[in-house]
């Protein structure tokens, strides 16, 4: 059990929800402390003494987001992934726990679902290479200095992420966001476009439950393996555009464009997870939707956009 628990991110989609679970950890974001600035980040942590440090903090983007800026995701994570592992370990932090994605998994695997010893087996897909390899430094790093300074550094990997708080800005948005936003200024007739042939597969993890599992395995995640946190459900993009048009009520047509289509499946098993917390729950890809739906309009009228 960690005291003084500090999250990087803490600003962003995840960072935001986990505070909902967690309020009395620390949550911080760029203004707090630039993690590409190592001095600065070294002072940060030498004057907060945290007793864990949850690192969420990344440049995160959609598939198009990635493919234009793959340099920039390269350099930036990359500076802040080695500056946090290097500076918690100068300033004498015992426990960071960092976030990786299974979009750093192998874009082709002879089996699925993949499991954590399969990370590094391939190469990852091209839509995301840049931001691939600096997760998978941040998880080589984390691995090699715990096994050298015996201090308990470790890596969590997500699936795709979606619901309340999610970037719905068009240029950055990830799938999810990008279709609900899309259904919500359609009117019945309209036809909505969507990147891709539809048929990729995929896991979409509902970010509340991510939030309750990071707040349990910050104490019970104890080895180097990158803990893959997955629902079970595996579905193709294609249906899930056709749950959310049975959501939304929206009389509207469905085309894919061929364009931007992505790996074509990167399913992950929870088994590792579920062996560690016991039995979860994830919130259905349906109830899930329909509640991320409601949140969006909400938040539209709220703000009167
Ligand atoms: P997000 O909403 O884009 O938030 C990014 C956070 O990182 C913000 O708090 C931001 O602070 C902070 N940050 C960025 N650059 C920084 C810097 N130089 N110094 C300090 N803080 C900095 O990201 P998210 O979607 O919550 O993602 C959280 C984690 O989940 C990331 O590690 C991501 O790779 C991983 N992940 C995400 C998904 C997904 O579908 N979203 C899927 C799998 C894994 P400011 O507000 O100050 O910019």
């Amino acid at each position: 059990m960690y005291n003084k628990v500090l999250v990087t991110g803490g600003t962003g989609f995840v960072g935001r929800r986990l505070k909902l679970i967690r309020p009395d950890w620390i949550y911080i974001s760029s203004s707090d402390c630039d993690l590409t600035d190592k001095e600065q980040l070294f002072k940060f942590l030498s004057d907060l003494k945290p007793d864990a440090i949850i690192h969420l903090a990344a440049r995160v983007g959609g598939i198009k987001d990635s493919v234009e800026n793959q340099s920039e995701f390269f350099y930036l994570n990359s500076l802040i992934n080695l500056n946090i592992i290097h500076e918690s370990f100068n300033a004498g932090v015992k426990r960071v726990l960092s976030c990786l994605s299974t979009c750093c998994f192998p874009d082709v695997n002879d089996v699925y679902p993949m499991i954590e010893e399969d990370l590094l087996k391939a190469e990852p897909t091209e839509t995301n290479y840049c931001y691939a390899y600096a997760k998978r430094s941040l998880f080589i790093q984390s691995k090699w200095y715990s096994k050298q300074y015996k201090i308990c550094y470790n890596t969590f990997t997500p699936s795709n992420i979606y619901g309340p708080n999610n970037n719905f800005n068009a240029d950055k948005s990830h799938f999810i966001s990008n279709m609900i936003r899309k259904f919500y200024q359609a009117n019945d007739g309209d036809t909505l476009t969507f990147w891709g042939t539809g048929n990729s597969l995929r896991q979409h993890l509902y970010v509340d439950d991510l939030a309750n599992i990071i707040a349990l395995i910050i104490d019970k995640h104890t080895t180097d393996l990158p803990l893959i946190i997955a629902p079970d459900e595996n579905i193709s993009i294609k249906e899930i555009v056709l749950i959310c048009k049975k959501i939304t009520k929206k009389d509207v047509n469905i085309c894919f464009d061929g364009n931007l289509t992505g790996q074509y499946r990167k399913d992950c098993s929870n088994e590792k997870l579920l062996d560690i917390i016991g039995d979860y729950k994830f919130k259905s890809l349906e109830d899930g939707l329909r509640g991320t739906y409601k949140w969006y309009k909400n938040y539209r009228l709220k703000n009167l956009l």
